[in-house]
């Protein structure tokens, strides 16, 4: 007879089910079957086998899973910590390294393979049981300032925090504070030679320490001496040298002792200051009090206004290149105010920096490209209503951008220097213009042009000057040379070309009078023919008594000292009478004409009637 056998031998929760089946005419089975104790040594002897299997199989299988398991978790960790902006490192009971993470890798210069497994003491090597002692006193969190050495050999002022645990530290490192280093006092690190200040090098790493501490807030400012390379070349070395010196010291007396002021490049300096609103708005109004008072080099009396950007952190930028790039491009949005001045970073500037770019890139083709074109504005004299002048004032068709004014593209020329070859292009098409008019008999007595003062300085201006003259037969007395208010500051430097072109014959004006530097004693001292007084003035004279009394003024100073003037920007009617009445006689505006092309002023030219009355519309 056959038989079925089902035994179930349980090992934990798991249940196995062995199923023998036997015949009852077979031999060894049933031999065990009969003997009931060897039935049960070998049910014995088979639970204990499948017992020893699976535990080692169960056993292999969590070793297998708990190493996965942690491997998981060591990378989860591991990312973390090194996404955390802290420097965080763990430290066993002896002050071993056990963990070591990103920002501590970048605020003290190790990698992980240097420090992992490294006594914490490597940190500190002025004071090796440093860190160690505190470690034996720790009971709850505490905090310890300490000397660390960076990696590349600076000692850094930090401030660890230890906090116990069972059987391990975690310890975080940030700076100890806001350490400004000021320049006469602590700074040991790179140095500019001539100044003593920290130079470049020595301020990027300076900004870094102090965005990777996040919790200071602070302004990173550029302060350039823009007038300082024609200074420099006009100059030689030595006195420009001198006049950096008296600069780096008229700048520290205004800074605070939390600056951090350093040598950028030759003529900007750098700064950061903690901040505090009001208190920049005053060193900057300080500042600009002592760049009033003319630098005093070789006899000559200098001045040496700053153009200021400054940006914020953290709000402009949390990095270093961010603050840096951002304080860059305020500073070029000050630089377009001649005196010095302060512009503070927003966002909007960034597109116009990119145009300013472009045209940066576009402006030294745009002569041999033929984009640049001369337009003429008629100036006239109220005394006869006849058409006596016209200035030259330059036009640029941009192929992508359209036209653009002179008072955006002349500052970008004069800052890369391309105003030269530009305003002797200037000089020279006004002068074979004005040769063109008097070949056709015009009444014109005069053709004025603006000359920037990087091109009045260069050594060969005025025999260059003559040269033209000479080859378009235009008379010296012809020829107006008009100059910005700029010029009073480097009157002393100047006063020998503008000698010589008085010499030659040219007349001076002084351009937009009334806005800028002029005292009335450099007035006397230069050799001018004319003040243009300018719009601003003008826009005011029928509304504000004010206005009315400092064209009145400047009218009766220039009749004082022998010298004519100009209204500019004149529009309305009213203006026109006002300036009769105060006998300023001649004027350029709208209303007038506006600035024509050369074929219109030539036709204005052609068909111009002399009223009877005031000059009214003639060109348009
Ligand atoms: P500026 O020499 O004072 O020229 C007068 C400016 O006032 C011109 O602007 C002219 O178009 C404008 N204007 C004249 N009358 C009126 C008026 O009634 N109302 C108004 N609203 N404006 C009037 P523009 O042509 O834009 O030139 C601006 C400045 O650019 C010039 O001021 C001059 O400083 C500079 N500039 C122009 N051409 C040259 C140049 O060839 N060389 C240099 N270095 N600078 C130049
Ligand atoms: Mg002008
Ligand atoms: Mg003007």
């Amino acid at each position: 007879m056959e038989k079925d056998y089902i035994f179930y031998i349980e090992y934990g929760a798991k249940r196995m089910t062995v199923e023998l089946i036997y015949s009852t005419g077979t031999g060894l089975f049933q031999e065990v079957l009969a003997r009931p104790w060897l039935f049960l040594i070998c049910i014995l002897a088979l639970t204990a086998l499948l017992t020893g299997v699976t535990a080692l199989l169960s056993r292999e299988w969590l070793q297998l899973r708990h190493k996965k398991w942690m491997l998981s978790l060591h990378d989860l960790y591991e990312q973390a910590m090194d996404r955390t902006t802290d420097a965080v490192l763990i430290l066993d009971g002896r002050g071993t390294i056990l963990s070591w993470n990103r920002a501590s890798e970048e605020l003290l210069g190790y990698s992980k393979e240097e420090m992992l497994q490294q006594p914490s003491a490597r940190l500190v090597p002025g004071d090796r049981r440093l860190i160690q002692n505190a470690l034996d006193r720790c009971r709850q969190e505490m905090l310890l300032p300490l000397k660390a050495r960076h990696k590349d050999g600076r000692s850094i002022n930090l401030l660890l925090t230890l906090q116990p645990h069972n059987h391990f530290y975690t310890a975080t490192l940030r700076f100890d504070e806001f350490k400004p280093v000021t320049v006469e006092t602590t700074w040991h690190g790179d140095k500019d030679v001539l100044t003593g200040l920290p130079n470049r090098t020595a301020f990027l790493a300076y900004l870094e320490e102090q965005t990777a501490i996040k919790t200071f807030a602070f302004s990173v400012s550029f302060l350039s001496i823009d007038s300082f390379p024609r200074l420099a070349e006009a100059l030689g070395r030595k006195p420009s040298e001198r006049l950096l010196l008296d600069m780096t010291d008229r700048l520290q007396t205004v800074l605070p002792k939390g600056a951090f002021l350093a040598r950028w490049s030759d003529c900007v300096f750098a700064l950061i200051l903690p901040d505090e609103d009001v208190a920049l708005a005053g060193i900057w109004e300080q500042l600009r009090q002592k760049l009033k008072q003319p630098f005093s080099v070789n006899g000559l009396q200098l001045f040496a206004p700053l153009s200021i950007g400054t940006c914020f952190y953290p709000q402009d930028g949390k990095n270093a290149e961010m603050l840096l790039q951002h304080a860059y491009v305020a500073k070029r949005q000050a630089k377009q105010i001649k005196d010095t001045s302060v512009s503070y970073f927003d966002a909007s500037m960034m597109s116009q920096i990119e145009r300013m770019f472009q045209l940066e890139a576009d402006l030294p083709m745009a002569l041999s490209k033929q984009e640049l074109e001369l337009h003429y504005q008629p100036q006239v004299n109220l005394a006869d209503r006849s058409i006596v002048s016209a200035e030259a004032l330059l036009r640029w068709n941009h192929p992508e951008l359209g036209l653009i004014s002179p008072l955006e593209f002349i500052p970008i020329a004069e800052e890369t220097e391309t105003i030269v070859p530009i305003g002797w292009w200037v000089i020279e098409e006004a002068l074979r213009e004005f040769h063109q008019l008097k070949a056709n008999d015009t009444p014109l007595q005069q053709i004025a042009v603006n000359v920037s003062l990087i091109q009045l300085e260069r050594p060969d201006f005025a025999e260059r000057l003559e040269l033209l003259l000479h080859r378009y037969q235009v008379n010296a007395a012809c020829l107006e040379i008009e100059l910005t208010e700029s010029i009073m500051q480097e009157s002393s430097r100047l006063t020998g070309v503008l000698e010589k072109l008085q010499e030659i014959g040219v007349t001076i004006a002084l351009d937009d009078f009334g806005t800028g530097y002029s005292s009335l004693s450099r007035l006397y001292s230069l050799p001018l023919d004319r003040l243009k007084i300018d719009k601003s003035f003008i826009d005011d004279i029928a509304v504000s008594p004010s206005a009315l009394n400092v064209v009145h003024t400047v009218v009766y100073l220039a009749e004082q000292t022998g010298l004519d003037v100009v209204a500019e920007g004149v529009e309305t009617i009213e203006q026109v009478h006002m300036l009769k009445e105060l006998n300023c006689l001649i004027y350029q505006g709208y209303y007038f004409a506006r600035p024509l092309a050369a074929d219109a002023l030539k036709g204005t030219l052609r068909n111009y009637q002399i009223p009877k009355d005031v000059p009214i519309g003639a060109g348009m």
